[in-house]
């Protein structure tokens, strides 16, 4: 889940980074109230979950409240990369002398949390790796034995940080940082200016932060900062109701157990000429619930034409899978949904016989994944 820099910053503030002071506004008097209340020149910055907002106008400087309202009435309804700005939040603007970057990622191959460290803050950060590959100091950091005051030093040292009072800020902000990474379970933690005021003070002036979502259920603070209205509202839907959903853009609705097999299921469809229209998986131990759960979500989708249950079970039970789509059938309005059911592995035998004793007319048994990918594609169109 990916926070907005607002967020980001409070839970910054938390473990103790310095941010900037600041308010959130959802309308120009809002931004104008805030910028009063701050006092002085202020940011209004764009609270979009994309990058690069000031390149594209979302980051303006504002004199004062009226010019904070009038700023504010610019950015509102901007579209950033495909994301509309609702949200903006005020913040008390600061004098720049330096701009740095600070960040720490999960680094997948090493298995480990990655630093990342460069003096050449304020631009994008591939760009750095790629033009001046020696101004970025990476540095793994191994969990068992945690965070060590060295591994700031040779961050800082490697950065040829040369000032002894930013030096052991910096120093306190990457102690902080990995705190805020380990507490929070986050995949990303970055600051993007990390910046240096004249008078010397350090702080982030910007936040990225992603905890990962299989770890929510511990930080439901955390949890709630979930924007729902800015969520696709059938992704939103499937999120309620547990199940596992990824809204795609075709006609054929699909229904795996596992996330191996949906993805195939995804792949087989598209390969015999189709459009998937979701990607969604029942899980291990899909019962009935989760499959009546699993068509409400797909069926709420006004482009899906036909679905497609692509079932092996092993620990699934193809006979609770069966009931499931039955029970599906009597409580949803699906007699429009031609639906093609391949049944394999554990009760494969009971949960065909379920079906074909129902006798419905919507219902198309196949043997194989291929054959009920290529029908579920006929019967779409
Ligand atoms: P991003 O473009 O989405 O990464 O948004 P940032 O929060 O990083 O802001 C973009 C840029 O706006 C920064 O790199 C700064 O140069 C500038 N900026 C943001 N806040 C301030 C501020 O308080 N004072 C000044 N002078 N510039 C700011
Ligand atoms: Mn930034």
């Amino acid at each position: 889940m990916d926070l907005y820099e607002y967020q980001g910053k409070e839970l910054f503030r938390r473990v103790g980074i310095p941010v900037s002071d600041g308010r959130l506004a959802v309308s120009p008097e809002e931004a104008r109230a805030a910028a009063s209340s701050l006092g002085g020149p202020v940011v209004v910055k764009a609270q979009v979950l994309t990058g690069g907002r000031g390149k594209a106008g979302g980051v303006k400087l504002a004199e004062d409240p009226a010019d904070a309202e009038q700023k504010a009435r610019d950015i509102l309804g901007l579209d950033i990369r495909g994301h509309i700005v609702r949200k903006l939040w005020i913040e008390k603007a600061s004098d720049i002398a330096k701009e740095y970057y600070l960040s720490i990622t999960f680094d997948r191959g090493e298995k480990k949390p990655l630093f990342m460290f460069t003096t050449q803050g304020g631009v994008e950060i591939e760009q750095v790796a790629e033009e001046n590959p020696d101004a970025l100091i990476r540095l793994h950091v191994d969990s068992s034995e945690g965070f060590q005051p060295w591994i700031a030093r040779r961050l800082i040292y490697g950065g040829r940080v040369e000032d002894a009072s930013e030096q052991k800020q910096i120093a306190s902000i990457i102690e902080k940082l990995y705190k805020a990474f380990v507490d929070f379970d986050a995949m990303l933690c970055e600051i993007n200016p990390l910046i240096v005021t004249p008078d010397g003070e350090v702080k982030a002036l910007d936040s990225k932060f992603t905890v990962d979502d299989n770890a929510l259920f511990r930080h439901p603070d955390v949890s709630e900062m979930r924007d729902t209205a800015a969520a696709d509202p059938l992704e939103a839907f499937a999120r309620e109701k547990g199940v596992t959903y990824v809204k795609l853009d075709g006609d054929v609705g699909i229904c795996g157990n596992g996330a191996g097999l949906s993805m195939s299921t995804v792949d087989v469809v598209a390969h015999v000429g189709g459009k998937p229209a979701n990607f969604c998986d029942l899980g291990g131990g899909g019962n009935a619930q989760g499959v009546v759960d699993a068509l409400e979500v797909i069926t709420r989708d006004p482009q899906v034409k036909s679905i497609f249950f692509n079932i092996f079970g092993g620990i699934t039970r193809c006979d609770e899978v069966a009931r499931g789509i039955l029970e599906a059938l009597e409580r949803l309005d699906m007699s429009t949904y031609p639906i093609v059911v391949r049944l394999d592995g554990t009760n494969a035998q009971e949960g065909r016989k379920i079906l074909a004793d129902a006798g419905k007319p919507n219902i198309y048994p196949e043997a194989t994944m291929l054959d009920g990918a290529k029908r579920a594609v006929e019967l779409a169109r």
